[in-house]
């Protein structure tokens, strides 16, 4: 049950100073951080983060824009360890889109735009965030932007209480 998934604050968030609030919201959950580091990847990277199966769900014209997006600035991205942890950092995270996304969740508090305006301006939706959607991903994606060594097996407090 216990699980790793991956977070990337992605360039806006960075840029809005929105780092510590982001990072609060999962240890307050109890979600262990077990890897994290801000890195600036280039278009060859991204294309593996960015694989073509995101152009198969949302079109080849959403895969380029957030190819060019995620290279943008720095990113900081964090691996979490917790019970089911790729559903439940999902669910803090939000919908892909910021206006329908509730109150609460990281897209739905901190973004309101829509997928029809970031069509328009043909821009990837803001939506400040990237988490791993299910199991193949969140394996394929932690080997990607962790090595071994980066990432770090140890107790908290946390596992004095589940
Ligand atoms: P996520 O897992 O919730 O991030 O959503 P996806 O994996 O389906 O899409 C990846 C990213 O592409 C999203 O986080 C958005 O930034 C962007 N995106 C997805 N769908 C659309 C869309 O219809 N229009 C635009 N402009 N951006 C989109
Ligand atoms: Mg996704």
């Amino acid at each position: 049950m216990q699980e790793r998934t991956l977070v990337l604050i992605k360039p806006e968030g960075v840029q809005r100073h929105l780092v510590g609030k982001i990072i609060s919201r999962f240890e307050d959950a109890g979600l262990k951080i077990v890897g994290m580091k801000q890195v600036w990847v280039d278009k060859e990277f991204a294309k593996k983060h960015y694989t073509e199966d995101i152009a198969e769900r949302r079109g080849e014209k959403v895969r380029e824009q957030l190819l060019n997006y995620i290279i943008e600035g720095p990113v900081i991205a964090i691996a979490l360890e917790g019970v089911n942890a790729i559903e439940n950092v999902r669910k803090i995270v939000g919908g892909t889109e910021p206006k329908s996304a509730p109150p609460g969740t990281i897209r739905g508090d901190f973004a309101h735009v829509s997928f029809a305006y970031a069509d328009a301006k043909n821009i990837p939706v803001k939506n400040i965030i990237h988490a791993s959607s299910d199991e193949k991903d969140a394996k394929h994606e932690i080997k990607l932007w962790f090595n071994e060594k980066e990432l770090h097996s140890y107790k908290t407090i946390q596992d004095f209480f589940m």
